[in-house]
């Protein structure tokens, strides 16, 4: 992949501004191997595996100030309404669509209608609609998982970045954050799901989870420390019902018995 290539890929991972982290390189798939640095208005990035050539840099044409300004316009446009796009159909049209969200437990939230999950043919991703929170017949965004281990980057977010995918959402008291839309949805029958898409927790998302008594943190192994971050970092504004949930493995995996008997076995 060329630098342009490179570039537009690191850039559809939508790092915030202002942080250095590392994660998975959607470039040579090795886990937890890509650093991302976005301070002082520069996105570079590295790969420290040796099979990689993946690095890069690009400086902003913008100071902090427009920085600044743009991101507080976002958060103010959280809730605009996105037009779904011509190529996003209906789950059926795909049969790898269709098997991911049975294998990944989602199938049961899609039939209740608790998640809208489309297909969008032209990029070939499964696709996790994120509704308005106030008008539930409208959406705000989309997130969308690559069918194809060839498509970058593995999870693609469409329209508003700010406002996490739930799932679940007027039915429970509780909440669970967890790090993709899958996981939302397997949990639903028990807690709302609610996918930060990443494993960094924005002042947008804190606001949508002030409505419940009770607040698990279930990131993956990779993340714990994380995890403790953001349950610090909850406590600190006034979250008073926190708890971080150790797991075997990403909630998707498991199934509605098997995930209430973790929760309230
Ligand atoms: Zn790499």
């Amino acid at each position: 992949m060329n630098y342009k290539q490179q570039l537009e890929v690191v850039q559809g991972l939508f790092v915030p501004p202002d942080t250095q982290i590392r994660m998975d390189c959607p470039f040579c798939h090795n886990k937890n191997t890509l650093s991302v640095d976005t301070t002082s208005n520069n996105i570079g990035w590295y790969c420290f595996h040796t099979s990689c050539s993946a690095k890069g840099k690009h400086q902003g044409e913008k100071d902090m100030t427009y920085v600044n300004s743009t991101f507080k316009k976002k958060e103010e446009n959280l809730n605009t309404e996105f037009y779904v796009p011509d190529n996003f159909k209906i789950l059926d049209s795909s049969d790898k669509a269709r098997q991911y969200i049975h294998k990944n437990n989602c199938w049961e939230a899609w039939a209740w209608g608790r998640a809208d999950i489309k297909y969008d043919v032209k990029q070939n991703r499964v696709v996790f609609m994120i509704r308005h929170e106030q008008k539930a017949h409208e959406f705000v965004g989309a997130v969308g998982r690559a069918l194809s281990s060839v498509t970058y980057p593995k999870w693609y977010m469409y329209g508003n970045k700010d406002v996490p995918f739930k799932c679940g959402l007027h039915e429970h008291n509780e909440a669970v954050i967890v790090e993709d839309c899958a996981s939302a949805c397997a949990v639903s029958n028990i807690l709302t799901g609610v996918a930060i898409l990443g494993t960094s927790l924005k002042q947008s998302h804190k606001q949508s989870l002030k409505s419940y008594d009770k607040l698990y943190i279930a990131l993956d192994r990779d993340a714990t420390t994380k995890a403790f971050d953001i349950a610090n970092e909850l406590r600190s504004e006034g979250f008073k019902n926190v708890e971080i949930k150790a797991l075997k493995d990403d909630l998707k995996y498991f199934n509605t018995e098997e995930i209430k008997e973790m929760f309230y076995g």
